[in-house]
């Protein structure tokens, strides 16, 4: 059930929620309270190092545990989306990254103890060298660099995820001329 359908009295007032409300919107009409239940945001990154190999993890907890997933996370409150990846990933799998670009949003749904949240996602591309990942083990079970065309789009956790991926391939080899590397890593068969 979504965030409003747990709402059953008015935060401020205390005052009995009379009938449901279809919008995302809860309006008391006793204190006139109002609050607007908007979709949380998160990040994700595709990371590629020099071998045009792309970095992911599988999830260590629900939703998709054991899934593949870009690493990412939510963005706190007052934070810049830039700024939550980069911790995210220091977080996750201990490493920096750099050339960080805007890939696409996509939505989807995050079902946590019960409630589902309305999520943003926001997809990155980036780059980075690092060779010893450091696993925050209760997010991530293992990460490993993967060739692009040995991932299978359905075996990434979420929908948003699989739209983002298709987005990734058709976007990376304009990526990397962008950034003056060779496209002898591009491949013919992607999408799968
Ligand atoms: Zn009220």
């Amino acid at each position: 059930m979504y965030p409003i359908s747990h709402f059953h009295f008015c935060p401020r007032c205390g005052a009995s929620r009379s009938a449901p409300n279809a919008s995302n919107s809860f309006e008391c009409p006793h204190c006139q309270f109002c609050y607007y239940f908007n979709a949380s945001a998160g990040v994700a990154v595709f990371i590629e190092n020099a071998l045009g190999q792309v970095l992911l993890i599988r999830r260590a907890k629900d939703p998709g545990i054991n899934r593949l997933a870009p690493p990412g996370g939510f963005i706190d409150i007052g934070e810049r989306a830039e700024t939550a990846l980069s911790r995210e990933i220091a977080e996750e799998i201990g490493i920096q990254i750099h050339s960080i670009h805007f890939l696409c949003s996509q939505t989807n749904e995050y079902t946590y103890a019960g409630v589902t949240y309305p999520v943003l996602d926001l997809f990155f591309i980036a780059k980075s060298e690092a060779s010893k990942l450091t696993l925050a083990p209760e997010e991530v079970r293992t990460a490993d660099w993967y060739a692009p065309e040995d991932v299978c789009t359905d075996d990434l956790a979420f929908a948003s995820m699989q739209a983002a991926w298709k987005e990734f391939l058709n976007c990376r080899l304009k990526f990397n001329e962008s950034l003056g590397l060779p496209s002898a890593n591009s491949a013919i068969g992607y999408g799968r």
